[in-house]
């Protein structure tokens, strides 16, 4: 037997019981005669003394040979401290060493294990394993298999049935590119790993299954932006004979109990808003609804009164920052330079102190009155104190660019606090979407989307306009999770891959077996995916999703531990027939 306790379990209660310890030399104080050492593991950490008055002297010898991180295994008794620390819950015992084993010795690691380690992002994870028994990365691991089992537990008690789906399949488009997988025992021929497994789980509603979830790794190989992984794992869902509403309730139930479960969080039913409306008032189709700020649209109170600036825009658009007419000129100026950054793009900013006296001042005064400037101010719901923002510009554009300002100015002002929730649905997305460079259609979640019944009329003529009965779950201005209703019969799928730019053939060679499914009684379906890490990490109060991972990849995409990807030999390629000599 290692141990008979755990390292974070020992207590004064336990006073003068004999007990056996294993685990991780954290830190050895030698004061000569005696030998201090903190023993680690997962649960905590545990003080050994070891004294040659007391025992025997040649374990202090051997103690003395001890290094940070050699594994290790002692018995003594447990006895109470002179000096306590409070800090710790074992803090008022120690052992008094009567035997000890070394495991297992260690090379000095790379960087500390310490809450604040001393190693840089790439050390670490090329040590992941080490960095893993730092106390912030363990907590992670262990707080995300919380939510998981929170999931799984929640989705079955529902009736949801966990099936896995094949990884090695044909490639399903929902974007992005594949991963690919030669296939040996087929010659020419590749399997692409799952960007999601979307088809498959309607086949499972065509199979009668119900409700499906899994939790499952998806695989997408996109240019890595921040904070991607070209691995990532979902709650993937789907139900059958349901419509969007049902789907809603379902799910909103599930983030509701995340929430009350794991944060002690209680919200009742989820805002919801339409995609537009998001767009019109946030600028963003995943607002943070944690503050508000909202949108006020300003061209019939500021255009014609001469300022040439706003008067031949498509938009003018302003909010009301909170308590900030006091922004001195250089704040303002900050503002400016801002926006006008190259990934914002915007040319610049007018401003209005709408002072706490309930005069006005701002930069267009000598085209606007305070009566004009009032009404700008009542638009945008400010109140005296406040400093309203306005842009100008073509409309799309301008919203996109005053909703980085908003977040900006929420991050200055301390107000996206990571203990509150605020999440929220957004609804009716369109079907599709114009895609400048090929000039063709997309769809905007993926093809197999329905469209909204009142929309069918306008797929002929104005298919930009079309809705579908598509939605997100957003939390805290990300998105966590997205779905739609389905399309279920051939006619409909066939007709939205003809819009698609599909020919005939190429939608019959990738999804036949899905228009041949739906030819024998496939009911109406529908569901969504959670992205796992983003949710887990928002839950757990922070943004970077590489935390909550055990091994993640890094910016470029590369197991910098594993070394991968890597080469693979001569043999290896000329039995998957492989040339790489381009
Ligand atoms: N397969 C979709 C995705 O990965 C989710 C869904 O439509 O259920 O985004």
């Amino acid at each position: 037997m290692y141990r008979s306790h755990n390292n974070g379990e020992l207590r004064l209660d336990h006073v003068n019981q004999e007990v056996c310890l294993s685990g991780w030399v954290q830190k050895v104080r030698d004061k000569g005669f005696m030998i201090w050492v903190d023993l680690r593991d997962r649960y905590g950490i545990t003080q050994l003394i070891f004294d040659g008055e007391r025992s025997d002297v040649s374990l202090v010898e051997n103690a003395r040979t001890l290094g940070r991180e050699f594994v290790i295994q002692v018995k003594g008794n447990v006895i109470e401290r002179e000096a306590k620390n409070l800090q710790i819950p074992t803090g008022q015992i120690e052992i008094l060493v009567t035997s000890m084993k070394i495991l297992n010795s260690s090379k000095t690691p790379p960087f500390t294990i310490e809450d604040e380690t001393d190693g840089g992002d790439e050390l670490r994870m090329k040590y992941r394993y080490l960095d893993i028994r730092r106390n912030p990365v363990r907590e992670n691991l262990v707080f995300r298999s919380k939510v998981t089992m929170a999931v799984r537990n929640y989705l079955s008690q529902e009736g949801f049935v966990d099936v896995e789906t094949p990884y090695l399949i044909k490639s399903t488009p929902e974007g992005a590119r594949d991963f690919v997988v030669p296939s040996r025992m087929n010659e020419g021929q590749f399997y692409a790993l799952p960007q999601s497994p979307q088809t498959f789980k309607q086949l499972l509603m065509v199979g009668g299954l119900d409700k499906y979830f899994q939790i499952v790794k998806c695989f997408r190989d996109e240019d890595l932006r921040a904070d991607r992984q070209p691995e990532f794992t979902q709650i993937d869902c789907e139900m059958a004979f349901v419509e969007q509403e049902d789907v809603l309730n379902a799910f909103e139930g599930l983030v509701r109990h995340l929430l009350q479960d794991i944060k002690g969080f209680k919200i009742e039913a989820f805002p919801r808003m339409t995609y537009e409306e998001a767009m019109r008032t946030y600028g963003n189709d995943k607002p943070d609804i944690r503050f508000d700020m909202k949108f006020g649209e300003l061209n019939t109170l500021a255009q014609g009164k001469g300022f040439g600036v706003f008067d031949s825009q498509e938009l003018v658009v302003g909010i009301a920052v909170p308590g900030c007419s006091e922004y001195s000129r250089k704040q303002i100026d900050q503002l400016i330079d801002f926006v006008k950054k190259p990934q914002i793009g915007a040319n610049g900013l007018v401003w209005v102190k709408y002072n706490k006296d309930g005069s006005l001042k701002s930069s267009v005064d000598k085209f606007f009155g305070q009566e004009d400037l009032k009404s700008w101010a009542l638009k945008v719901n400010a109140n005296p104190g406040d400093l309203l923002l306005v842009m100008a510009g073509e409309a799309a554009k301008t919203r996109t660019q005053l909703s980085a300002l908003r977040m900006e100015m929420a991050e200055r002002l301390n107000l996206r606090n990571p203990a509150e929730f605020a999440p929220l649905w957004v609804v009716d997305f369109p079907l599709l979407e114009w895609d400048e460079e090929t000039h063709r259609f997309h769809a905007m979640h993926h093809p197999f989307t329905s469209p909204k019944p009142e929309d069918m009329h306008l797929l002929d003529t104005e298919p930009g306009k079309v809705r579908a009965n598509a939605y997100d779950m957003v939390l805290n201005g990300n998105e966590i999770g997205g779905g739609s209703i389905r399309i279920f019969d051939k006619a409909t799928q066939s007709r939205m891959f003809d819009l698609l730019g599909f020919t005939k053939e190429e939608a019959r060679n990738q999804f036949g077996f899905l228009m041949d499914a739906f030819e024998y009684g496939a009911p109406p379906h529908g569901g969504l995916a959670f992205g796992l890490d983003r949710l887990v990490a928002i839950l757990g109060g922070q943004e970077t999703i590489r935390d909550f991972i055990a091994f993640p990849k890094n910016n470029s995409g590369r197991d910098v531990m594993i070394d991968a990807p890597s080469p693979i030999d001569e043999e290896q390629l000329r039995e998957l027939r492989l040339k790489l000599d381009l």
